[in-house]
């Protein structure tokens, strides 16, 4: 029990982060699956440390200054939510507690104008794009760039696609079995958008009509994950209002995104939106879980060859929405698909929002060994369904010279079916 201080002075927040606090039994068995407690060996940067020092700083017995260290560099993975045994909701504290205590702490200047790029940035595709741009050039003119900003060029792809448009909605392809509304994303958008044409494509053809609502925008997760809930609660407000009530399901093809739009009832907790939060939440679905549920048209393949390909789950699909079975079976069902499973899987490969930013020696590391676990497979290709974890694993097979192609889980089934409705 928290007990210093009265939970009306953490907020609305409060009781969820009580009650994680009170779950801890503080039995260690989450340590092994922290890939920072892997990465830096110490009990303040483990699931079980964490909550030990939120919980004091909540008690007034710590500073928000002494705990920041080791809150900043969680990964926000949750990797240690299903190796509890005693349930405690993680994600009920983490998140919560980085916005009960922004601005409790200053921060240096670097990290203030890192973090306020990448919050003026990657929720909005233009300004994002006009940014990578701008990086382009950046990574010509590196030596000049100061050294805190050179991670972020690290992430700037060597070319930037074409910017695509997708229309307000595409019909089903044959008999319409579903109707759903998908979030177009922001950092995917102008990274990878032939992630979306492959998302939309894949889904009429298996009869689904796809709406793209004009009027949404990101899905707040960049700014809850950091410590920003005001600039959450406009991004999940706006979405709210987006989205048509009248659809079978709203769908993302970003973990990431999808983690967020299942927490837009803790974003907006306290506030008059959030009993609609919460039902907007239910409504939210992996592409990946609600094609599998569907289940698969009898589609004329593209082509059939023996294909070694290595599934990686990002960990916001595998351990926040518990979504691991659905993209490999949809995957393995392909003609000719041997599907690998790569060695500590659980482990994060280290993007993790703007984890390259905050924290780059330990992204790093981590991107490098989820790097070396793909090629150890033997696969010409790896799949996932999360666009910050493409983009690293893209950054680090390339550092080792590896040509294993990087691919949503959608977009190699796109290639697997002919275009032919
Ligand atoms: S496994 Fe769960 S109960 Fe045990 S220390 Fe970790 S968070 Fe606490
Ligand atoms: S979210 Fe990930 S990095 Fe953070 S404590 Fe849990 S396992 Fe460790």
């Amino acid at each position: 029990m928290l007990h210093t201080i009265p939970t009306s002075d953490i907020g609305p927040l409060g009781p969820p982060m009580t009650h994680a606090v009170e779950t801890c039994v503080h039995c260690g068995f989450c340590l092994a699956a922290c890939p920072t407690y892997r990465e830096l060996g110490q009990e303040m940067d483990t699931p079980r440390g964490r909550i030990v020092l939120m919980k004091e700083v909540l008690e007034g017995t710590l500073t928000p200054a002494d705990a920041q260290p080791h809150v900043d560099r969680c990964l926000g993975c949750l990797a240690c939510e299903p190796a509890c045994p005693s349930g405690v909701p993680y994600r009920d504290l983490i998140s919560p507690f980085r916005a009960w205590v922004q601005g409790k702490v200053e921060r240096p200047l670097a990290e203030k104008i890192n973090r306020f790029i990448a919050a003026q940035t990657i929720p909005f595709p233009a300004r994002f794009r006009l940014a990578t741009r701008l990086g382009q050039l950046g990574k010509m003119l590196r030596p000049l760039v100061p050294a805190s900003l050179r991670p972020m060029l690290d992430l700037v792809p060597a070319q930037v696609p074409p910017a695509q448009a997708w229309p307000a909605v595409t019909p089903a392809h044959g008999e319409r079995r579903a109707r759903v509304a998908l979030l177009a994303g922001c950092a995917q958008r102008v990274l990878d958008p032939d992630i979306n044409t492959a998302t939309i494509e894949v889904l009429a053809r298996h009869g689904v009509e796809v709406h793209v609502p004009a009027a949404q925008g990101c899905c707040g997760g960049l700014a809850w994950h950091t410590g920003a809930p005001a600039a959450a609660q406009t991004f999940a407000r706006r979405n709210l209002a987006a989205f048509p009530a009248d659809v079978d399901a709203i769908l993302t093809n970003a973990a990431g995104c999808g983690s967020a739009m299942h927490e837009y009832h803790l974003i907006l907790r306290g506030t008059a939106d959030e009993a609609r939060a919460e039902a907007f939440r239910h409504r939210v679905l992996d592409v990946s879980v609600f094609l599998h549920r569907l289940g698969l048209r009898d589609l004329p393949p593209a082509e059939t060859r023996p294909q070694k390909i290595a599934y990686h789950d990002a960990c916001h699909l595998a351990n926040a929405q518990g979504v691991r079975r659905e993209p490999r079976e949809l995957l393995r069902s392909l003609p000719g698909v041997e599907l690998c499973e790569l060695a500590d899987a659980h482990l994060c490969c280290g993007s993790a929002g703007t984890y390259n930013l905050d924290q780059p020696a330990i992204a790093a590391s981590l991107g490098e060994q989820k790097a070396r676990a793909v090629i150890a497979t033997g696969a010409s290709v790896v799949a996932s369904g999360n666009i910050g974890c493409l983009t690293q694993l893209r950054l680090h097979l390339a550092r080792l010279g590896s040509p294993i192609t990087v691919r949503h889980t959608f977009q190699i089934l796109r290639d697997a079916t002919t275009r032919a409705r």
